[in-house]
Formats: C-alpha cells, sequence, structure tokens
C-alpha cells in the first residue's frame, strides 16, 4: 500500500487553502478531488463577497475566522493579482423596526473587530447611492468582492509550488482507522488505497457522508447534513447600485441581496429553499418574490428585468428553524481518531474565512 504524510480531500477554496498551507509548512500533500477540477462546488456558487465579519456571534468561529481571513484575503490577492474590490457595503432598513435593528448589527460587527462600521441617514446613503430608496443604512467599508476562481487557481499554485499534488476524478470513497494512520480508498478509474498520517475531509456538501464512511470514526460525532439552496437571478444591464446592497438579515441567510461580479453584472440572490437533494436547477417561479424583495430598496426594479441565474447550496449541520449554526473544525480532541480534522457546516463565510480556516487546520494538525 502506497504511504502518503497527508491528503486533503476536497479542492474547493478550503481544502486548497489547507492544502496549501500544510504544504508550506514542509509537509508532503496530496488533494483528492471527486470532480475533473477545482472549486466545481459551493465554491464556484455563491456571492462571490469578501465579508467584514459582521453577523456572527462575538468570538464565533465564523467572526473569529472571517474577521482574520479578511485581514489576509486582500494583501493576498493584491500580491498575487487575483481580481477582487473593496467596493463596501450599505446594509439598508427601510421601516422603523428595521431602523431599530442597524444598531444592534453595528454592535455586533465592532464587537467581532469591525472596522469603520457606520449608521447613516436616509439622505446620506440615498446620496452615496442615488438608485437607493431606505429609511437608514449602515455602512461597512471593508466588505468588498472577489474573483473566487482566480482566488482558488492562485491557491493551487502556492500548493504545487510548494510541492502538492492534486488528483482530479478521484473519489475517497471510504476508509478505515489503522492504529495512528488511515488508510483511505480512493475510488475512480484506478481504485487504489493510500494510507496517511493526516487526513483532512474537506468534503464541503459531501463532509457528514464522507465521515461516516471512515470506519472507526465514533458516528456520534458525525452531524446531519442538511441542504439550504440559495438562488439567484441576474440583471439585465448594468448594476444600478457601486456598492453592495444587503437587506436586514432574515432567518437562514443574509436576504436577498444585491452583489456585482467584477465585470458589473449584478445579480440577486441567494434566497433560502430547503432541500432533500443536490438539485442546482433556478425555478424561474421563484422571480416573483425576488421582485418584491429588492423593490423594498429599488422601486426602479422593471418588470422582466431578472433572469435565472444560478444557485448554490448552504452545507448546513442543524435542520430548518433551529438556532444559526457555527463552522466546525473537529480534531483529535473532539472524536479521539489521531490524525483526522473533519471541517463541517463550512457555509458563507467560508470563502472569505479560508486562510484563516487554513491556519487553523494546520495549528490542530500540529497540537491534536
Ligand atoms: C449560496 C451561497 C452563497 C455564499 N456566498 C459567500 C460569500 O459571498 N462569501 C463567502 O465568504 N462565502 C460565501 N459562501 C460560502 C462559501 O462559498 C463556502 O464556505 C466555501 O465555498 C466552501 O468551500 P469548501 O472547500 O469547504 O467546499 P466546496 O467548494 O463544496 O468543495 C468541496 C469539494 O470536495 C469535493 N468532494 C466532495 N466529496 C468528495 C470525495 N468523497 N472525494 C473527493 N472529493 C470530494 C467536491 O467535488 C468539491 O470540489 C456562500 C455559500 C453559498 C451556498
Amino acid at each position: 500500500m502506497e504511504q502518503v504524510d497527508c491528503i486533503v480531500v476536497g479542492a474547493g477554496v478550503v481544502g486548497l487553502a489547507v492544502a496549501r498551507a500544510l504544504a508550506m509548512s514542509g509537509r508532503e500533500v496530496i488533494i483528492l478531488e471527486a470532480a475533473e477540477g477545482i472549486g466545481t462546488e459551493t465554491s464556484s456558487r455563491n456571492s462571490e463577497v469578501i465579508h467584514a465579519g459582521i453577523y456572527y456571534p462575538a468570538n464565533s468561529l465564523m467572526a473569529r475566522f472571517c474577521v482574520a481571513g479578511r485581514r489576509m484575503l486582500y494583501p493576498y490577492c493584491a500580491e498575487k493579482g487575483v481580481p477582487h474590490r473593496n467596493c463596501g457595503k450599505l446594509i439598508v432598513a427601510t421601516n422603523e423596526r428595521e431602523d431599530a435593528m442597524l444598531a444592534g448589527i453595528k454592535g455586533r460587527a465592532e464587537a467581532n473587530g469591525v472596522e469603520g462600521m457606520q449608521v447613516l441617514t436616509a439622505a446620506e446613503a440615498m446620496a452615496m447611492e442615488p438608485n437607493l430608496l431606505c429609511t437608514s443604512a449602515l455602512h461597512s467599508p471593508a466588505t468588498g468582492i472577489v474573483d473566487s476562481h482566480s482566488y482558488m487557481l492562485a491557491l493551487q499554485g502556492d500548493a504545487e509550488n510548494a510541492g502538492a499534488t492534486p488528483v482530479f476524478f478521484s473519489p475517497m470513497v471510504g476508509g478505515k482507522v489503522v492504529g495512528r494512520r488511515i488508510e483511505v480508498d480512493v475510488g475512480g478509474a484506478d481504485p487504489m488505497t493510500l494510507a496517511c498520517n493526516l487526513l483532512v475531509n474537506a468534503a464541503g456538501l459531501h463532509a457528514p457522508f464522507l465521515a461516516r464512511h471512515i470506519h472507526g470514526m465514533p458516528l456520534d460525532r458525525v452531524p446531519t447534513a442538511y441542504f439550504a439552496k440559495g438562488n439567484y437571478f441576474t440583471l439585465a444591464g448594468r448594476s444600478p447600485f457601486s456598492r453592495l446592497i444587503y437587506p436586514v438579515p432574515v432567518p437562514g441567510g443574509l436576504g436577498v441581496h444585491l452583489t456585482m461580479d467584477l465585470g458589473g453584472q449584478a445579480k440577486f440572490g441567494p434566497d433560502v429553499e430547503w432541500i432533500d437533494t443536490i438539485d442546482y436547477t433556478v425555478d424561474p417561479s421563484r422571480s416573483d418574490s425576488f421582485y418584491a424583495a429588492v423593490r423594498t430598496y429599488w422601486p426602479g426594479l422593471k418588470d422582466g428585468a431578472l433572469q435565472p441565474g444560478y444557485a448554490g447550496i448552504r452545507p448546513k449541520i442543524v435542520p430548518k428553524g433551529a438556532p444559526g449554526q457555527d463552522f466546525v473544525v473537529q480534531g483529535p480532541q473532539t472524536h479521539g481518531v489521531a490524525g483526522l480534522i473533519n471541517l463541517f457546516g463550512i457555509e458563507s463565510p467560508g470563502l472569505t474565512a479560508s486562510l484563516a480556516i487554513a491556519e487553523h487546520v494546520l495549528e490542530v494538525s500540529r497540537t491534536g
């Protein structure tokens, strides 16, 4: 049986960041990816927003890794030539109840260490964004957008330069714990078994399923996977706003917000649709609720202007209606298996947080 020091399962943004960190620390790394290339699942089906770190409960992993990851991501993108823009965002209130919520959101953001948050009057916000209608707003200057695929290519390049090897069409189909090593069964055209000292499960939506198929991993430590789809609709023509525009958050997500890509194409979404199986189809009839939601802050949205775009699926580990979840990074101290690190529930802000998650995984790999 072939031996390798570390195996990272999944070449999404998190798996690539982890592989990069491990390889740059001098470890031998193989990245097993079931698909034909990097980032074909959640990492290419998101809003591509560099989140400031506003909403997450103080001291949660999401809060810590979002702020730390964002502070690493801007300089990393600048250094590597990854297209990005620190465009800022407005969280907009459209009635008195929402006006009252902004101070609480600002307080939470400041507790998380987010810089520069400022409450604006309706006149101030609408002077910044003339197409906007609101009763007040919260400005987050630290928020931005990034080309996620270019970012992943940069991570892959760093990882490979440090000696890591990505292997595509190579799903991990199961494994077993044997003493202090883990034997990993790889499917695909040339099935084989590899033994490793460290296995990082960064399989995104499939991470709980994969953990359950590692013989020796205590099943009671594996969360149930739930899927919350987020649908996007794109706007014909250029974005009417130069900043990202978010309503105040709704249960399960951040509300139907406007983001844009670096080419200026605006998109609205994601909404929240709980589903049982992975399916990325966007139902055109969902646009009705988008028109209603968007017109609360952009009354100028014309009938017929929205087209079905794409969808992503949030890797939830709590069911609909349950209180919000946090990232879960499970090392040997949690589950008792030497050399196994599981990443569960890495939904938003996982893209922003990826460099910080990778540093944390490196730390757990050293200390247990
Ligand atoms: C709708 C939506 C919007 C979002 N918006 C933002 C945002 O604006 N900003 C932000 O910071 N974050 C955002 N996120 C979160 C972010 O996209 C994710 O946290 C991040 O992409 C997760 O990356 P990952 O590497 O963990 O998972 P993935 O990208 O899903 O990668 C997992 C990889 O593992 C592979 N894999 C699975 N099983 C196996 C196996 N058995 N063997 C081998 N390979 C396997 C898959 O093929 C896949 O390539 C959003 C998420 C969603 C759903």
